[in-house]
């Protein structure tokens, strides 16, 4: 199975710039569901991605394989004026839930 790239490979990428509401650093990526432009915070959290691994010799249960990896909390969750983002989304789009 092909290794996934190393998380920190993104860090050449990323244009980390202040949010305009609050300041605080963060950077864009493109959603992979439908290639919107999503706001994350720049620090990283580690968190665990957990996948089912192969079956336990002698066994019949699985095992869980851990992956510890980077993560970035999407910025409409920490931001004090993720209300405004919201507002300035709904009216550009028609599908937004409430
Ligand atoms: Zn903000």
């Amino acid at each position: 199975m092909p290794r996934p790239p190393d998380s920190k490979s993104i860090r050449g990428f990323r244009d980390i710039r202040p949010c305009r509401k609050c300041r605080e650093p963060i950077f864009f990526a493109t959603t992979a569901k439908n290639h919107r432009p999503i706001p994350l915070d720049a620090k990283p959290q580690k968190l665990v991605r957990v996948e089912l691994g192969e079956t336990i010799p002698g066994g019949t249960q699985r095992e869980l394989i851990a992956h510890v990896e980077d993560a970035y909390t999407p910025h409409h969750a920490t931001c004090p004026y993720a209300d405004d983002f919201r507002q300035l989304k709904g009216k550009r789009s028609t599908n937004a839930k409430s």
